[in-house]
C-alpha cells in the first residue's frame, strides 16, 4: 500500500464530520467513502490495492482502489457530477462484493469519487440546507464535458446553459479528467461503468454524435444483457440519441471508447428521488437525484455491473 494513500487515509480519519450525511443518512459523505474503501482493502490484504492518482482543482485526493488481477480489466467511475452521490453507493458495494468474491482474471478498479471538490460543496449545501444545485468541479467546469473525445467549447447548450455545461478551456483543462485520463492510459479498461443519476438508464458511445459507433450492435447486446438482469431493468440508447436535440460532448464514454476501445458505459442510477409524499423534494436538487434509500437502486444495479465485468471487450485496443 502506497505511503500516499496512508497519509491520505489518516488525513480522512482526523477531519471532522461524520462518515454520513446528516440530511441523507443513507448516504456516506466523501470522507466516508474514503474511509469505507480503506476498511475494506485492509479487509483482505494484499488482493486489494487503494491508491491516489491526482489531486483535485482544490488540492483533494483523488483516488482509486484496484482489485484481483489478470488480462481483463474493468473499470467502475462514480461522482464526476457533484451531487450524484448515488453512484459512489453503487461502486462501493462492488468493492465489497469484489473484495470478497474477485473474479477470475479480471483485474478491476474503482474510482467512488471522480469530483471531491463538487461533492464537498454539495454536502456543504445538503448540511446548510441550501437547496442549490451543483454539478462542477471547483472550477465550475462540468468534468463530464472536458473529455477529449467530442469535446466542444461552443457546443449551443454550453453557451445556452454555462452555469450546467461549462466544458472548460480546453481537453482535460482540469486535474479530475486529466488523472483519469493518465490513469487510463497507464491503465487501460477493456469495459468500464461510469455511474450517474438519475434516469435508470444504460448509454453508450457515441454521446457526442447521433450516428451509431462502429460497435453499436455489440454495445446494445451487452446492455440489453446487462438490463436483462436487473430487477427493474433500465432502458438502453446511444447518449448522442437519447433527444433529438441533445448531445454530450467531451463525455468520458466517448473518450474510453473512442481512444482505448473500451466497452464502456455511462449507466443513470434510480428513477430519482422527488416524491408526491415529500413536497420538500421537489424543490431540493440533491433529492432529484438521490432516493432517500440507495439500497433498493444499488442492489437493482451489481448484478449488471457485475455481468460486464465477466464479458470480452469491445476490441480495437
Ligand atoms: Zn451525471
Amino acid at each position: 500500500m502506497s505511503g500516499a494513500w496512508d497519509d491520505v487515509v489518516e488525513a480522512a480519519r482526523a477531519e471532522p464530520g461524520g462518515e454520513t450525511l446528516a440530511r441523507f443518512p443513507g448516504y456516506r459523505s466523501g470522507r466516508g467513502c474514503l474511509l469505507r474503501a480503506s476498511e475494506l482493502a485492509e479487509r483482505v490484504g494484499g488482493r486489494a490495492e487503494p491508491l491516489v492518482f491526482g489531486r483535485s482543482a482544490g488540492g483533494r485526493p483523488l483516488w482509486a482502489v484496484r482489485v484481483g488481477s489478470g488480462p481483463r480489466r474493468i473499470l467502475y467511475l462514480a461522482n464526476l457530477h457533484a451531487m450524484e452521490f448515488i453512484g459512489s453507493e453503487v461502486v462501493l458495494a462492488l468493492l465489497e462484493h469484489l473484495v470478497a468474491q474477485p473474479i477470475d482474471g479480471v483485474e478491476v478498479w474503482l474510482a467512488p469519487v471522480a469530483n471531491p471538490d463538487g461533492r464537498a460543496r454539495a454536502e456543504a449545501n445538503a448540511a446548510a440546507g441550501r437547496r442549490r444545485f451543483a454539478r462542477a468541479n471547483e472550477n465550475g467546469v462540468d468534468l463530464n464535458r472536458n473529455f477529449a473525445v467530442g469535446f466542444s467549447a461552443d457546443y449551443w447548450m454550453h453557451r445556452a446553459l454555462p452555469a450546467i455545461y461549462r466544458p472548460g478551456t480546453a481537453p482535460f483543462s482540469e486535474p479530475e479528467t486529466a488523472a483519469l485520463r493518465d490513469l487510463c492510459a497507464a491503465h487501460p479498461p477493456h469495459a468500464a461503468i461510469s455511474f450517474h443519476a438519475f434516469g435508470g438508464w444504460i448509454f453508450h458511445p457515441w454521446a457526442c454524435r447521433n450516428d451509431p459507433p462502429p460497435d453499436a450492435r455489440r454495445f446494445a447486446e451487452v446492455a440489453g444483457r446487462m438490463a436483462a438482469c436487473m430487477r427493474r431493468p433500465y432502458r438502453v440508447a446511444q447518449l448522442g440519441r437519447w433527444a433529438r436535440w441533445f448531445r454530450a460532448h467531451g463525455a468520458e464514454i466517448d473518450y474510453l471508447y473512442g481512444t482505448h476501445g473500451t466497452l464502456a458505459f455511462l449507466m443513470e442510477v434510480s428513477r430519482g428521488g422527488a416524491s408526491a409524499g415529500r413536497p420538500g423534494s421537489w424543490v431540493d436538487p440533491l433529492s432529484w437525484f438521490n432516493p432517500p434509500d440507495p439500497r433498493p437502486d444499488v442492489e437493482n444495479v451489481l448484478p449488471a455491473a457485475l455481468l460486464l465485468a465477466g464479458v470480452e471487450g469491445a476490441g480495437g485496443g
